[in-house]
Order: C-alpha cells, then structure tokens, then sequence
C-alpha cells in the first residue's frame, strides 16, 4: 500500500472513498462530518438514518466503521468511523488505531483502491496532532489491506507537517 499525504480539504478529494470523522449519532455534526454532509446533499444523511433505524440503534460505537454512498461529493462511498474523544486519564490509542483499521476492512469490502483519511479524533475530540499522526500512520501501514493508496488529508499546514514528520521517522 502506498501512503500518502496532502494539505487540503476532504471534500475534494476525487478517491474510490472519504473516510468521515463521524460521531456516534451518525446524523452529522461539526467539523469534517459538517462539510461532508453539507457538500454530499441529503442522500448521505438518508442513509446514515436508515443504518440508525437497522444496525445501529444505539448509534455507532467508538473505533468501528460503516458506509454509505457519497451522494454528491467527487467520492463513490463515505466511510463514517467514530473516533475515540482524547482522554488524559485513560488510554483509548486502541480505539483511534481501530478506527483506521476497521475503515480498511470496510474498504476492502466495497473494493476500493483509494481512500481518503483525516485526521480522526483530532478536532473537537481535542487528540493531540502528534500522537494521533503517530498512530494512524502505523496503523495504516501495518495493515494488510488491499487498498493501493491510503491519502491522509490535513486542513491545515500545521497537521500536514506533523504528519510529514511521523512519515519520515516510521515509514
Ligand atoms: P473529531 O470529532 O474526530 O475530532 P473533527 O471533524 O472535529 O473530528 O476534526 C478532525 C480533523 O479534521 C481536524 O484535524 C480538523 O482540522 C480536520 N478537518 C476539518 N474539516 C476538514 C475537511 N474539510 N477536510 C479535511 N480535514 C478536515
């Protein structure tokens, strides 16, 4: 698998899928999950309230992941994964590393080549950049996907030189 990074925004990117930095409720919120749902239209919400309705009525627990289509976003599926809030009294590190490897497991199901991560849990869940790069990107590289290209898509230039970084000293 190749790893690779850019600046930019998650909406944009022309992959197979988008992986979304959803909450458990899985009926949108702030952040990434906000752009997604406000560029893909409402055929991705219908979705996520159908997935409430069948499979998740407690909401999607943290570290797992689900699908559904990308409604109008240059993607063909949104892979919605719920990251663990930071804690500094215990360690969750199990459940972002989770979060990563279940989206593969679900992108290996639908047969995508190309998928597009963010940095999961890093916003409102208040993980540190760092350590979250450090995670994700072992993670990922450990994994024994057949997806041909993993992107991680940083915001801001402050997280992609992070994640550069990290790259550099484990890749
Ligand atoms: P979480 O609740 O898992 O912390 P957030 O959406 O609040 O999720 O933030 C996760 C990361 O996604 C943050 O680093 C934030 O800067 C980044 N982010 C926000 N919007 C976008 C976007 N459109 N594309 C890529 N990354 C984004």
């Amino acid at each position: 698998m190749k790893l690779t990074l850019v600046q930019g925004d998650i909406t944009e990117q022309a992959v197979d899928a988008i992986v979304n930095a959803a909450n458990s409720s899985l009926l949108g919120g702030g952040g990434v999950d906000g752009a997604i749902h406000r560029k893909g239209g409402p055929e991705i919400l219908a979705e996520c309230q159908a997935l409430r309705a069948s499979r998740y009525g407690d909401g999607l627990p943290a570290g797992e992941a689900v699908a559904t289509t990308a409604g109008r976003l240059p993607a063909r599926w949104v892979i919605h994964t719920v990251g663990p809030v930071f804690s500094r009294s215990e360690d969750r590190s199990h459940l972002l590393a989770s979060c990563y490897r279940e989206s593969l497991k679900v992108a290996d199901a639908l047969g995508a080549a190309t998928v597009a991560f963010p940095a999961v849990s890093t916003g409102v869940y208040r993980w540190p950049m760092d350590d979250a790069a450090r995670i994700s990107v072992t993670t990922v590289l450990r994994s024994e996907s057949n997806v041909r290209e993993a992107r991680f898509v940083l915001f801001d230039f402050a997280a992609y030189e992070i994640f550069d970084r990290v790259l550099r000293e484990i890749g």
